[in-house]
């Protein structure tokens, strides 16, 4: 109706449209706000138990990375990608042999911005977005994760990524596994 209406007189129809906008906005509103007063309505703790129990992701959600430090070729390519130079990767040439073995593989949260566009370019496939979202941490240095030190199962995303891990491998100097191309 407003779009008839907007075609014989475009200044009412924008007035209409304004105010069936408005109130629309209001009605969501007001209707999340009833909800919350509902007597059956559980807390978040009570639906997720988190973090017992972590909260449910969809299957494309972009959360911290996960990456296979066994399979990486020290490209660059994923570190070229990120827009906002966050990657960070260590690397030094293979004595006697071809390419470059791993030093480090740190990426900086405190800049990252979850775009996945370091995921498309890594020709071997080994860096990925998971499904951690919890890494909460009292200082910066908790938020920069040198993924070639944390324990392979939680690099890769097998086991959660969480700031215990990350703490622990603050201390380690050594990648901790040279892959097959080190
Ligand atoms: S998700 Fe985006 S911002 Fe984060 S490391 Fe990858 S390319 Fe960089
Ligand atoms: S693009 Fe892939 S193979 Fe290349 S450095 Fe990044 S993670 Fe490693």
């Amino acid at each position: 109706m407003i779009a008839t209406v907007k075609r014989v007189f475009p200044w009412l129809g924008n007035v209409l449209e304004a105010i069936y906008t408005v109130g629309h906005g209001m009605f969501i509103t007001l209707r999340t706000a009833v909800k919350t007063y509902r007597p059956d309505r559980k807390t978040f703790t009570e639906q997720f138990e988190y973090p017992e129990l972590p909260v449910p992701v969809a299957a494309r959600y972009r959360g911290f990375h996960r990456f296979d430090l066994t399979t990486c070729i020290s490209c660059d390519q994923c570190a070229k990608a990120c827009p906002v130079d966050c990657i960070y990767i260590g690397k030094e040439k293979v004595e006697g042999g071809k390419g470059f073995k791993i030093t480090g593989y740190t990426i900086d949260y405190t800049k990252c911005m979850f775009c996945a566009l370091c995921v498309e370019p890594c020709p071997v496939d080994c860096i990925f977005m998971g499904a951690s979202h919890d890494l909460s941490c009292y200082s910066r240095d908790g938020c920069i994760v040198d993924f070639s030190r944390l324990p392979l199962d939680v690099a890769w995303g097998r086991s959660a990524i969480n700031p215990t891990a990350v703490a622990q491998s603050k201390v380690i100097t050594e990648p901790v596994h040279g892959g097959p191309n080190q």
